[in-house]
Formats: C-alpha cells, structure tokens, sequence
C-alpha cells in the first residue's frame, strides 16, 4: 500500500461506512456531519430545518473531501419519518452502519414543577425518547437485516442531565435519563448482533437550543458555561462532542458498548460545594 494511502485510511477513520443523523441541520448535529465526512462517511442529514439542512449537504458535497451526503425531512416524533429516513440511506448507499440519535428541544424555563405543563412535558419526551426509540429500533432492525449482519454503531445525544439533577427542567432531565436507560437496554440486546449501541453527553454548549432557553446570545452563553465549568482556559465546541460521536463510531470504540461518554471537562464528578476544593487563585 502506497504511504498516501495508508496515511489516508489510517486519518479517513469512516471510510466507506455510511451515517444517518438526526438534529444534523445545525448545533452538534451539524458538526458531527462535517467530522463524519471529513473522515469518508456517507451521509444521510435528518431534520426538520429543510433549508438549513440541505444547506448542510451541500457544503459537505463541495467540501474538500467533496462526500455524498442527502438530506431527508423527518419529524423524529413521527415513526413513518424515520423509518423513511433509514429507509432513504439504504436507497442512496447500501447500507446503515452509524446511526445518530441526535435531535433533540428542551422547553420554556419553568423552574417549579406546579409550573409545568403537562402538554410541554410530553412534548419533550416524544422528542427526546420517543425520537430516540424510533431511532434505535428502525437502525437496528436495518444492521440486522443487512447482508453478512456487520454490525453498527448506534450513539445517543443524552447530556451531563442524563446523570445529575437540577440543572435544567423537569422534562428535559427526565428525558435524557431515559435515553441512558434506552442506551444500556438496548445495548444488552443488540450486542448478540455485533451492534453497539452507547450515548454522549455534552455539558453546555451555546447552540440554538440553550441560546432559545436562556435567552442568551453565543457570547453570553459562553461566558455563563465557562465560569461555571470545572475545566477552565479551554471554550468547549460542538467539535468536542462530534469528535467523541467520531470515536464511538468507528473501529477505535470497536468494543465500547452500553457506554455514556460524559464530555463535561469533570463538572459532572466535580462538587464545587465542598470547600476542600476551592483553591485559592494562583496568580
Ligand atoms: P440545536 O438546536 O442546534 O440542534 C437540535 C436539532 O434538532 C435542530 O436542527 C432541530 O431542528 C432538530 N430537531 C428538533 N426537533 C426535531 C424533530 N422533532 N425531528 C427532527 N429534528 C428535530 O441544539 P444542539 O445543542 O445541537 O442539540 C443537539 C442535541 O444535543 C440535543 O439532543 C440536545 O438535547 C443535546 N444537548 C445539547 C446541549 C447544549 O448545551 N447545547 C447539552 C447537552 C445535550
């Protein structure tokens, strides 16, 4: 092998496999598409922002690394839309090897629970679970279909909510804790097929949907996350979280399975509370 080459397929770690992203018209969704063809992936951009996301794929099919990637509309609340949509990446390439559940809203800041509308919470579950179930269950029931049954790789958006309480409402803690419980049981029944099937948890980022719930603009929401963060001098990016989905897709997550990859910078383990570990400024 030519060392191009070898160099191509060693840095190209989706070369030839073929992905379908839902939520993938902006934020993290967006990103991980751009990282996902940057390293050879095909690609299927599923979301609700029609311009936005045939936006997307274009600039991935004029890119540098000039890869297909199609665009289909898709409602994850409603099943005929996902299965459409893994039914549109077995249409266009094939096969489905790395489907990402993705998608996601929170809803209006109603800090107390009497608050809370009922109709809001459901409309965050459907959303945030159902969207997730739909997902793994029409991915899956595709890779096991699929010729020779290779495989796959199902990854989650879940968030640092998925594993503490009160930083945001009710329905959106409940949520993602539920697409870590869907995570670790589905992971236990597909592994018999050689899928594997794990979440990602991102700490605040300042995309459009924690711009919408606070009211606060890129700049602001930065700073907001940054002086609550416990990892300071670095701004955390929405290519943290697309190079974490990055590894649980390809052949280095080969045996991660049933895995929440909490990409937090520690704030989840850190108990700024205690007083032992508040350091005095070095200067
Ligand atoms: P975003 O608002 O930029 O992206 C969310 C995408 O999901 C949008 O493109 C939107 O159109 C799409 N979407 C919403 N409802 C949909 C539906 N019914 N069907 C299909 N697509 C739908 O925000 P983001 O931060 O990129 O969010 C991506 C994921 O990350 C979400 O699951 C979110 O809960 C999670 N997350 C975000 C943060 C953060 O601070 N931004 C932190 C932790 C987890």
């Amino acid at each position: 092998m030519a060392i191009t080459t070898l160099v191509s397929a060693v840095s190209r770690r989706l070369e030839g496999k073929v992905a379908l992203i839902t939520g993938g018209a902006s934020g993290i969704g967006q990103k991980t598409a751009q990282v996902f063809a940057h390293h050879g992936a095909k690609l299927v951009i599923a979301d609700i922002q029609d311009e936005l996301g045939h936006s997307v794929c274009q600039s991935i099919a004029s890119g540098a690394a000039g890869n297909d990637a199609t665009y289909v509309h898709c409602d994850v609340t409603d099943e005929s839309h996902v299965k459409a949509a893994v039914e549109k990446a077995i249409k266009s390439y094939g096969k489905l090897d790395i489907m990402f559940n993705n998608a996601g809203i929170g809803d209006p800041k109603k800090s107390r629970i009497i608050d809370n509308e009922k109709g809001d919470f459901e409309r965050v579950l459907r959303v945030n679970v159902t969207g997730v179930f739909l997902g793994i269950k029409h991915a899956s029931q595709a890779m096991i279909s699929a010729k020779g049954g290779s495989g796959g790789s199902i990854i989650s958006t879940a968030s640092v909510a998925s594993c503490m309480g009160g930083l945001v409402s009710h329905a959106y803690t409940c949520s993602k804790h539920a697409v870590l419980g869907l995570t670790r049981n589905a992971a236990v029944e597909l592994g018999q097929f050689g899928i594997r099937v794990n979440c990602v948890s991102p700490y605040g980022l300042a995309t459009p949907i924690s711009q919408i719930f606070h009211g606060l603009s890129v700049e602001e929401l930065e700073g907001l996350y940054g002086s609550m963060a416990n990892l300071k001098n670095v701004t955390f990016k929405e290519d943290d979280i697309a190079n974490a989905a990055l590894f649980l897709a390809s052949e280095e997550g080969r045996y991660v399975s049933g895995h929440n990859l909490v990409v937090d910078g520690g704030f989840t383990i850190a108990n700024s509370s205690f007083p032992m570990f508040q350091y005095p400024e070095i200067n």
